[in-house]
């Protein structure tokens, strides 16, 4: 059997917040993989919006692309498939079983994927959530072009419209209240099904000037004065008692499902929604494992997401790195005239030998990425500058 392949740090989930942490691993000289199964919630955003500098033209998956080339730029590795079970190779008591590993003790990890087996000392979890989808044949295929999941993207683009809101839940409630300050046009759907919003809530909602329609939604309709040749955006919304409404758009609002199955497999402790609890530097409660972005509150925006994995990989850099150690640490590796990285963390060598403690092939990479000029990544003519 072929050795498994060694990391410093394997991220679980190529989105934008699994990408940043690797980004920010690898630049700090960490070898690192990610690895991404196909969808997500960055491949169902059709224009990226609230992102610092970047156009709305510019589509979730298109962020994603630029993202892996700059990973693998960097010397980073990215690994399409989808990772299908982790667990720990050390006793998990801080201690380390593992006669190879000279890393002063700490966890170590085995990640099984389709197509890879790797070891990894540091895992991050960056698996997202996944949304309960609205129960109407034939909306789905409008999402992003009509049905919406997030208000703080989305609403902008509905000012003025006529909008509806799919739910029955103190959270649909909310939105389809919050949806009046873009517009005065505003349907709370609840597609036959019973409210289960409270007392409080049902009379601050029947206080505002929005109608709730209780009839079931049948199907989608595609707005016909978009051309055959351009993607199709949703006209309105047929009902159960035969009539049919205009919409410019709306949102769903069934809840999510996170990703969290393989951590909770780990050990990890889930919050009472079951997203995974994690500290201010995005630790679990699991020594050596980190989770990131909509996986660890649905906050629901990728510069958040972006945030949580730029935190968590400063953290695992400061508790990796080979420098500074104490004089302490120093003191002992001199009288035992070993002991020092060999720029992985796995081997054995003298302290002069783990100077510099980046690995040589990255710190190589680094030097030739340093000479460029152009370097990967979205790039546009900027108005005003040269
Ligand atoms: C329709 C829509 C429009 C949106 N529009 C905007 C917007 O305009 N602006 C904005 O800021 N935010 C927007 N958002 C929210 C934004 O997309 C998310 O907040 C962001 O993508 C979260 O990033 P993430 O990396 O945490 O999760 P995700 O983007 O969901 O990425 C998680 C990744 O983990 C992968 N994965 C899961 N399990 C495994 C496994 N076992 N092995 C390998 N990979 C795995 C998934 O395939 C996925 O690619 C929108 C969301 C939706 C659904």
């Amino acid at each position: 059997m072929t050795e498994p392949l060694e990391y410093e740090v394997v991220v679980i989930g190529g989105g934008p917040a699994g990408l940043t942490t690797a980004i920010y691993t690898t630049r700090l000289g960490h070898r690192t993989a990610v690895f991404e199964k196909e969808g997500g919630r960055h491949a169902a955003v059709s224009h990226v919006h609230n992102l610092l500098g970047v156009s709305e033209n510019v589509s979730g998956e298109q962020l994603a692309t630029h993202a892996v080339d700059q990973l693998e730029h960097y010397g980073g590795d990215f690994f399409p498939g989808a990772v299908e079970s982790v667990a720990r190779l050390d006793s998990g008591d801080g201690g380390d079983d593992d006669t190879d590993c000279t890393d002063a003790g700490g966890p170590r990890f085995r990640l099984e994927s389709t197509h890879a087996t790797v070891d990894a000392r540091r895992v991050v979890f960056a698996t997202g959530f996944r949304d309960r989808s609205p129960d109407v044949p034939e909306l789905e295929r409008f999402t992003g072009r009509g049905l919406h999941y997030c208000l703080h993207c989305d609403a902008y683009t509905l000012s003025d419209g006529s909008v509806f809101v799919l739910g029955h839940t103190e959270s649909a409630a909310h939105v389809a209240m919050s949806m009046l300050n873009f517009t005065a046009d505003v349907d709370l759907l609840l597609d036959d099904r019973e409210p289960e919003w409270d007392d409080e809530t049902d009379a601050q909602l029947r206080a505002h000037p929005l109608e709730v329609i209780d009839t079931a939604v049948v199907s989608a309709d595609a707005d016909e004065t978009i051309p055959e040749d351009e993607p199709p955006w949703l006209g309105g919304l047929s009902f159960a008692d035969g009539t049919e409404r205009d919409y410019l758009g709306g949102f769903a609002m069934y809840g999510s499902t996170y990703n969290a199955d393989l951590a909770a497999d780990l050990g990890c402790d889930l919050r009472e929604d079951g997203a995974i609890a994690v500290d201010e530097n995005r630790e679990a409660s699991v020594d050596g494992v980190y989770a990131v972005g909509d996986v660890t509150h649905g906050q629901n925006q990728t510069t958040i997401a972006v945030g949580d994995g730029a935190y968590a990989g400063l953290a695992i850099h400061k508790d990796l790195r080979p420098f500074p150690k104490s004089v302490a640490e120093l003191e002992a590796l001199e009288g035992e005239g070993e002991g020092g990285s060999d720029g992985e963390g796995w081997g054995e060598g003298t302290l002069e030998d783990g100077v510099p403690g980046a690995a040589a092939d990255l710190r190589a990479r680094m030097r030739r990425v340093r000479d460029l000029e152009t370097h990967p990544g979205l790039r546009g003519p900027s108005p005003g500058r040269e």
